[in-house]
């Protein structure tokens, strides 16, 4: 789960970690009235769940309360696009009004889950600020990364070497390494996935200040931080995924796929999807129906799959056991009605009532194509795609 900018902040604050000035608002009026508080000036952030929106023109330094109402008037209500939102963007319904900082230099500091190390890692470099994707692409070596106990955590003298590899000056050492100790302690307290302060900045003035803060939150600790789980603000996730969760299914968009895969079980989805690259076509999801799905749900993902325009063709893999085949084909059968989506199926079932399953979808007037298992579907699928006959 993420949070916002301004929620990040906050939490950061509490850590006692160094952050701007700031509040949040919802309108003009709030903007210009924070912005006087502020003497005048001050920074009007698009509150959304992603980066790059300094380039995306969401992050706006104004010199007046007025200029920033009209910054604020220009922002909340319409869709901010950045390189990490969907071509659509992402709504803004707040900004945050923060002080102006005098920025000497910009760093980057982050703490995330390195899988193959399987421990948090803190990746640092000085090169912060709005190109540091390019950074990590062009130039890799720039950027650090000191991995932690998995057990003791992160020690005292790895936080203080990193502060010296930021090459911050010398009186601003001993503060940056207890920030970095500080955000990684934030880090896993709060069982985060990620903690990115970009850019972690050193003003004029020789203060270090965590200008901007990126927070992630495990979906599966949120059981044990009620506080954080209400930070949550739906309406900055995809509209599908929305609703797959409403509905109480597992529904990742993917990209550049064409394949709208329905399975059942989080392995039989990765191998389908497996399968199905090996066969030549990139899966558009991965949505796992479970165990316990009823007709209505079953119908409900598919339409969920079929109302994504990049999908093709579907995969139906279904597994019989809790989940009986008829149930499934009578959902698939529902939902192709309620979508009125004429696309292609591909169906592969196996298990319990599985052929009184592939009854109902020989008997319906559905475009399916039937498959004895994974390895023919797959191929079946990429040849569907491709316009040939199944
Ligand atoms: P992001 O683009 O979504 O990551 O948004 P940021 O909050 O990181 O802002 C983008 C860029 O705007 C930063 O890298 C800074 O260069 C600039 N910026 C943001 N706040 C301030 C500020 O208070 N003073 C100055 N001078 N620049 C700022
Ligand atoms: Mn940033």
């Amino acid at each position: 789960m993420k949070l916002h900018e301004y929620q990040a902040r906050e939490l950061l604050a509490g850590y006692g970690i160094p952050v701007p000035e700031a509040s949040l608002a919802t309108t003009p009026e709030e903007a210009r009235a924070a912005t006087e508080a502020l003497g005048g000036r001050s920074v009007v952030k698009a509150q959304v769940h992603a980066g790059g929106r300094g380039k995306a023109g969401g992050v706006r330094l104004v010199d007046s309360p007025a200029a920033a109402a009209e910054a604020a008037e220009a922002l909340i209500g319409t869709n901010l696009v950045t390189h990490q939102t969907s071509p659509s963007g992402a709504p803004v319904s707040s900004v945050m009004i923060a002080e102006q900082t005098a920025i000497a230099t910009e760093l980057y500091l982050s703490v995330l889950v390195d899988a193959q190390l399987r421990t948090p890692v803190v990746m640092a470099s000085q090169a912060g600020g709005m190109e540091i994707e390019r950074v990590a692409e062009e130039t890799p070596e720039k950027i650090i990364r000191v991995a932690a106990d998995p057990v003791f955590g992160l020690w005292p003298y790895q936080a203080r070497d990193i502060a010296l590899a930021l090459d911050v000056p010398p009186a601003l050492v001993r503060p940056t390494a207890a920030l970095i100790s500080s955000l990684f302690k934030l880090f896993v307290e709060n069982d985060c996935t990620l903690v990115e302060i970009n850019p972690l900045v050193i003003t004029e003035d020789e203060r270090v200040i965590a200008l901007d803060s990126k927070i992630d939150i495990d979906d599966d600790a949120l059981f044990r931080h009620p506080d954080l789980a209400k930070l949550a603000d739906p309406s900055q996730d995809d509209e599908l995924e929305q609703r797959a969760r409403n509905a109480g299914l597992s529904y990742v968009k993917l990209d550049d796929g064409s394949v709208g895969c329905m399975v059942n079980g989080a392995g039989l989805a990765m191998a389908t999807m497996d399968i199905t690259l090996r066969a030549g076509t990139n899966p558009a999801n991965f949505l796992d129906v479970g165990g316990g799905a009823q007709e209505e749900t079953i119908a409900e993902a598919f339409d969920i799959i079929v109302s994504d325009p990049d999908v093709k063709a579907v995969l139906v893999n279904i597994f019989g056991g809790i989940l009986r085949c008829d149930i499934a084909a009578r959902g698939v059968v529902m939902g192709a009605h309620q979508s009125g989506s004429g696309l292609p199926i591909v169906v592969v079932m196996r298990g319990t009532n599985a052929e009184e399953g592939l009854e109902i979808l020989r008997k319906s007037n559905l475009n399916v194509t039937f498959a004895d298992d994974l390895s023919e579907a797959a191929p079946t699928v990429a040849r569907v795609i491709a316009g040939g006959a199944a």
